[in-house]
This record gives C-alpha cells, structure tokens and sequence, in this order.
C-alpha cells in the first residue's frame, strides 16, 4: 500500500511516505500504554486540557498552512478546508470544556446503599479514517479520547498522508507528551494485529461497509468494542408546504460541498409532486454553470475528486444509472482536463429495479424521485440499506420534524443540510453503522463505566 499525496487538480505525486516497521508499531504501542497506565494513576488532566486547547490555537493560528496540506492530499477547496480547520479546532475546545462535567462521577440511586459510576480511560484506541475530512476525522476521536485519558493511534487513508502526518506534528507542538497520538502508515495486515495486541482496547473506523466489516469482523475477532461511521445514501424529503425560496439557499451545497464525498450530504431528493417542477427548476439552475478548477483558487466552486478511482467509480456508477433506465437531467459532460473532474450531474427516473436505487454515489450527482405524497416520501426513504442521515424541509416545523422521526437514521436535520457539530452525536443504523462520535455520547464509546458500590 503506497502512501502519497498526489494533487487531485494535476494529478502529480507531491511526495511519498514508507510504510512503518513492525518495530515501530511496537513502539508506538508501547509508548501508548505507559502514557495511559501513567494518567490513570495520576491523572493529569489538567494538562490534557491545556495540550487541547493549545492545540486549537495553533490550528486557527496556522490555518492556511493546515487548510493547505489537505487540499493538497485530497482535492478540496482551499476555503473548506479552512473551514474543518476551524471546525477541527471547535471540537478540541469543546472537550476540554466539557471534561470536567463528562467525567463528573455519576451517582446512582439505590435503596441498599451507595452507588456511583466513574468514567475511566481503558487503553490505546485504534482509529482507522478517511479521507473526506482528514483533521475532523481524526479530531472527533481523538480530543475525546485524549481528554479522557487513552492514547490514539491512526491508520489514515493512503492518499492523506499529508494530514496524518500534520496532526502528529500538531500534537507535538501542543506539548502532548510520546505516546497521545502517533500516526501510522501501516498495512491492513499491521492493522489487524494492533487490533488483536492486548494494549490496544478499542477501534473505530469511518469508511466503507467492506473496510467497516474487515475492521468490525478483527475487533470481534479479539472481543475489542468498535464503532463504525459508515456510508449513507440520505434523502432529502421536500413536504408539500415547502417554501421554495428558502430551500434554494440550501442549493448546490447540500449535494455540491467537499465535490459531493460527504457521507451525510442529501444524494437522494424526495419530492412531493406538487412541488417537483419547481423543486426540479431551482435545482437545475443550482447545478448550472458552478465554477471547476483549481481547489486552491477562491473563485473556484467545484473541486475534483479526490483520486482517479474515486472519479471512475462515479462515472461507472452514472452509467451503471443510466444503463438501466435513469435520465441525465443535466450534467456528467466529460472534461478535458488532468484533474479528477466529474461536472454536477442529475439523475432522474430511477425506479426501483435500477442497480442504483440502493447505492451510495460518492461524487457531484444528486437524484430527484416523484412521490405522491409526505407518506410514499416516508416509504421511499426508509427503503434504502443505509441510515446515516437526512433532512425533511417543509413550513409545518412540527409536522416536519414527526417525519424527521420516522425514517429510520441515525440523524434528520429539519429544514437544514447536513451539519456536524462538536457538541451534537453523529452516526448511524442499519449499513450506515453502530455508535456515536463526537457530544457527551461519543464521548463515552471507549470508556469503562465503572460502578463502584458500597453495600
Ligand atoms: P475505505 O473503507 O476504503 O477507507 C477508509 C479507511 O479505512 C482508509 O484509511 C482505508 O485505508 C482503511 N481501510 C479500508 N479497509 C481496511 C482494512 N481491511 N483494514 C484496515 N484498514 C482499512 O473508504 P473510502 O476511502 O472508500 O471512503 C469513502 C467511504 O467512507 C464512503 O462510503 C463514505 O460514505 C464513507 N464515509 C463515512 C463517513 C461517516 O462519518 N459515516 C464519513 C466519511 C466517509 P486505505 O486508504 O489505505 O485503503
């Protein structure tokens, strides 16, 4: 497995990276369980939340140097970039905040004496991330876990080696002692026995469903708890009351943000057909004309994906659409240029015999489906194998936040896009996932829950 950058725009190799040694790993694992074995002891929290909040200070004080690296790695605009920089930066913050009130002792009521539940650190944690947002990816493990008391160590993607490499020298530079967190560019092999060392005590992934099952299937293998972030293929519901004048602020960027890879943008647009020419008319002239190019440029709008293969899966998966009975409403124009270019494209008419119906589309394609009415849109977006996320957009706040309950994900946004914040659970059901990241339910995935009770 080759870990390079290679600029999405140009496709040029901008540097490489070895793999690590079965030595190495040995050490940073090593280096890992002393640092936690040392904080359960003593504690040290105090420092951690001072290491957090320095670390956030150096990011939003070096954002352009940050927002650079990833663009670089994986393609996206420079002005997103700054933005997960600024968002990665919140999320460090935020757990320092909170560490206090998180780790609080919880009392528990008993009429046979005393009780409580202690929030303890368990060990290494072993995070295995993608590439759509290579800081946030690894900030929403690894500021809760780190405050917490459990070292982190990474596997990241093989096309962000840049990003992976960065946040070890963030945590370097915010004082966090050998050991918080140590990037590795392992192996899946490698990876499969850090899951089985018994210093090692949990381990998450956000990615695929194939990489999320290898990963879930090693860590039940060894009894090691997981949680998985997996894909989604969210609807977007528009009800019969919808205000289309409002809903036009959320176009292109529910579908276009990050050139469309974003596990929890809307990619399948439900529409009651009262309002589909209109909804269709606004969305046509979102995706019209939005500016390609270079990622690094401001004027830029539409960035190229992330690698090559990620550009011919979208235009397989588009064709796969269309070969068996899907329209092109507008878009997939071929471009001639070195970057990983797919143009915003619509898909419509796709029925349920259509292969595409129930796969995720990682790239600028969003697809329009007709309903009836606010129940088929209901029955429509629960028929699909994922449950990551999703968004009903409608007046009737009320009666769109009931349906919001009624499609079964792990998170609706009413009257919203997608939205991540550090102080909101995020994660799915079904194949989009188990667990939660990121607020105070996060923040407990991979710590022991000690009861401590005295008769
Ligand atoms: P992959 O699952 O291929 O890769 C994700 C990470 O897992 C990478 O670091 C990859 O390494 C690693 N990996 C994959 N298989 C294994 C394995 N068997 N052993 C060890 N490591 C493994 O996902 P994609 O790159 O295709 O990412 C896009 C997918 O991720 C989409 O489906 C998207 O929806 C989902 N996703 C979900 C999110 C969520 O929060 N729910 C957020 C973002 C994306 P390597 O790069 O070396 O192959």
């Amino acid at each position: 497995m080759a870990y390079e950058t290679k600029y999405p725009y140009t496709n040029e190799v901008l540097a490489s990276y070895d793999n690590i040694t079965d030595q190495e790993i040995e050490q940073a694992l090593e280096n890992g369980h002393k640092l936690y074995k040392k904080w359960r002891k003593d504690d040290y929290l105090e420092d951690r939340k001072a290491q957090l909040h320095k670390m956030a200070e150096i990011l939003r004080r070096d954002m352009d140097k940050y927002a650079e690296i990833m663009t670089k790695d994986m393609g996206k605009l420079f002005e997103e970039a700054k933005g997960e920089v600024e968002l990665s930066a919140a999320i460090a913050d935020y757990y320092a905040e909170k560490a206090d009130e998180f780790l609080k002792p919880i009392p528990f009521e008993t009429d046979t004496g005393e009780a409580y539940v202690v929030r303890q650190a368990t060990g290494v944690i072993m995070a295995v991330e993608p590439w759509n947002f290579p800081y946030y990816q690894i900030m929403r493990v690894f500021a809760p876990n780190f405050v917490a008391g459990n070292p982190m160590v990474l596997k990241h993607a093989s096309i962000c080696p840049g990003s992976a490499q960065a946040f070890e020298d963030l945590a370097k530079e915010a004082g966090m002692e050998e050991g918080s967190y140590k990037n590795l560019f392992a192996s899946y092999d490698q990876v499969d026995n850090i899951i089985a060392d018994p210093r090692v005590t949990g381990v998450c992934l956000t990615g695929s469903e194939r990489g999320g099952a290898s990963i879930a299937e090693s860590a039940g293998r060894n009894l090691k708890k997981s949680t998985l972030e997996l894909g989604g293929n969210d609807a977007f519901i528009v009800m019969d009351d919808a205000d289309m004048d409002e809903l036009k602020k959320l176009l292109p960027d529910v579908r276009l943000y990050n050139a469309g890879q974003v596990c929890t943008s809307s990619k399948r647009f439900i529409v009651t057909e009262k309002n589909y020419d209109a909804f269709m008319e606004i969305l046509v002239e979102s995706f019209t004309d939005v500016k390609w190019g270079d990622p690094m440029d401001p004027e830029t709008e539409l960035a190229p994906l992330s690698s090559a293969a990620a550009k011919e899966d979208v235009l397989e998966q588009i064709k796969l659409a269309v070969d068996n009975g899907a329209t092109v409403a507008i878009g997939n124009e071929p471009i001639d240029h070195p970057g990983n270019f797919v143009m915003p494209t619509i898909l419509t008419d796709i029925t349920k015999d259509n292969p595409i119906y129930d796969q995720e589309i990682f790239g600028p394609v969003a697809r329009v489906h007709k309903v009836k009415d606010e129940a088929e849109a209901i029955e429509m977006a629960n028929d699909s194998s994922y449950g990551l996320g999703g968004s009903v957009f409608g007046t009737d706040k009320d009666r769109a936040r009931e349906i919001g309950e009624q499609v079964e994900t792990g998170m609706s946004f009413i009257n919203s896009g997608w939205a991540s914040l550090p102080e909101l659970p995020f994660g799915g059901v079904k194949n989009s996932g188990y667990g939660r990241e990121l607020s105070e339910l996060g923040f407990t995935a991979f710590l022991n829950e000690h009861l401590i009770y005295t008769p």
